[in-house]
């Protein structure tokens, strides 16, 4: 599908907005410019429900989750930061690794299978973009993506 990411990742984060039953406040960095990109909305959904959860999932009552699109020459970057119990130096790059998880005994009570992230990765990797995190425990976990994008494409579509 040929959408603008923009109005694609704010509808999904409306979703969250309304559905979620903690206090953790929600900021948003979208331009309001039309980033148009060749994706599949539904694997992408499920990327972004994935890293979304986890941010209220680890956030402390309170705490704040920022959204944040930027237009880089050849790709857009998404990030998605929040303020919870962060994630080990030497395991946040094994988050990524199917059925991995930090912490068995926190982890088995929030839920879950250690799948969610090594799904977004790979279906990531398949829109030919990349994925990583970056932590500090305590202070919170930031989630970064990038998707292919052609600025030009724009244009063809004035
Ligand atoms: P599933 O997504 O399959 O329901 P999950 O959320 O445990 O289970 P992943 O989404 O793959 O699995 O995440 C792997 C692990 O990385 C989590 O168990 C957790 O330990 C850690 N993690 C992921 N996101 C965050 C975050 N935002 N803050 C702190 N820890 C995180
Ligand atoms: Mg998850």
């Amino acid at each position: 599908d040929f959408v603008n990411f923009t109005v694609f990742f704010d509808k999904i984060i409306d979703r969250f907005e309304m559905t979620k039953s903690q206090h953790v406040s929600f900021v948003r960095n979208i331009p309001k410019e039309a980033l148009f990109v060749e994706i599949d909305t539904d694997k992408i959904t499920q990327v972004l429900d994935n890293i979304i959860s986890n941010a209220l999932k680890y956030s402390p009552e309170g705490g704040k989750v920022t959204f944040t699109i930027d237009k880089l020459s050849s790709d857009i970057q998404i990030r998605i930061k929040d303020e919870g119990v962060g994630i080990p130096k030497e395991s946040v790059n094994k988050i990524f690794d199917r059925f991995y998880r930090v912490d068995k005994a926190r982890t088995r009570k929030l839920g879950g299978t250690g799948l969610g992230l090594a799904i977004a990765k790979e279906m990531i990797l398949a829109h030919g973009g990349d994925i990583w995190a970056q932590s500090v425990e305590g202070q919170g976990t930031t989630v970064f993506f990038t998707i292919p994008y052609n600025p030009e494409q724009e244009d063809e579509w004035e």
